[in-house]
């Protein structure tokens, strides 16, 4: 089916009617308004750009939604989310926190506990964080004991060029609707020869996974399958690099990095077994493959200044 943006009258999958203001057809890294629709979550289309590929969720977000942490910390378990994320965070600063000292910023920091391990390992590096939401914030500097954390987007500070050796942002491209004005910024306050990391979901993988999901609950069945709410842009390898190439970066490379032992799901030995089963099967993949086949669900990208 093809879509254009005067079309969003009548939606298949749940035939749920939603109205059409509640739509973005255009796309986000080309302007092109004629897309193909890919996946329907809970009335709402994710399509691809008849031009680009790249491919987006339709639902209109705001640019700097900050409801991701809620109010209440006591909603997620933050032992337990700590734990999830601690090997991948361990081999991200041993692969590229090599020097002794150095400035990193974490763009959508969250509770801090990526910084806070930087400053425990590395503890010659300055640690700077962003994070729209207000209670992350408050808890990355009560809980955590991080001082430089900042609730505003990064591109409204008043850092100066040329400040940073690396930039990371964990899971947040991915929400941006209009990524290019924070991505240009990010740009600017890079050092030369300095590293901005993006993590994010591998579209392609996500999607079979969602449409196997869809396969055994039913067709019509509602539910989280690729987040359409909240993951707006849905990458694959080349659309990130296409991203990357309009916010300046030209030099680009793909890692396989360990998984995050969940998040929110099971938290029997046997998924963390079977997540890690899987890293080792798509790393053996992708060395094999001389790195160019990526079945990791996740991507991670470095582009250079
Ligand atoms: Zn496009």
């Amino acid at each position: 089916m093809i879509w254009n943006s005067s079309d969003f009258e009548v939606l298949t999958g749940t035939q749920e009617k939603v109205s059409t203001k509640h739509f973005n057809t255009s796309c986000y890294l080309c302007g092109n308004k004629e897309c193909s629709n890919v996946f329907i979550e809970n009335g709402i289309p994710i399509v691809k750009c008849k031009n680009c590929g790249h491919v987006f969720s339709t639902y209109k977000q705001d640019e700097h939604y900050q409801g991701y942490w809620g109010d209440d910390e006591k909603i997620y378990d933050i032992e337990w989310w700590d734990k999830a994320h601690k090997d991948l965070y361990k081999q991200f600063i041993q692969i590229f926190l090599t020097e002794k000292s150095g400035r990193i910023l974490d763009v959508g920091c969250g509770l801090g506990f990526f910084l806070k391990l930087v400053r425990q390992i590395k503890p010659g590096w300055e640690t700077i964080g962003y994070e729209l939401s207000p209670p992350a914030v408050n808890f990355a500097k009560t809980k955590n004991g991080l001082d430089n954390i900042f609730n505003q987007p990064v591109e409204k500070s008043r850092i100066k060029n040329n400040s940073f050796d690396i930039i990371t942002l964990w899971d947040v491209i991915e929400h941006i609707p209009v990524p290019q004005p924070k991505l240009k910024f990010l740009h600017s306050i890079l050092k030369p020869g300095g590293i901005l990391f993006l993590q994010t979901p591998n579209f392609p993988i996500q999607l079979k996974k969602a449409k196997l999901k869809k396969f055994f609950r039913g067709m019509n069945t509602d539910g989280h399958y690729l987040e359409a709410k909240d993951h707006i842009n849905d990458y694959t390898q080349k659309t990130i690099v296409s991203l990357g190439n309009q916010c300046g970066f030209d030099k680009y490379q793909f890692f396989i990095l360990k998984p995050i032992l969940s998040l929110s799901g099971s938290r029997a030995q046997i998924g963390r077994y079977l997540k890690l089963l899987y890293y080792y099967v798509t790393k053996t993949l992708w060395l094999l493959s001389f790195k160019t086949v990526n079945l990791n669900n996740t991507l991670f990208v470095t582009f250079r200044k």
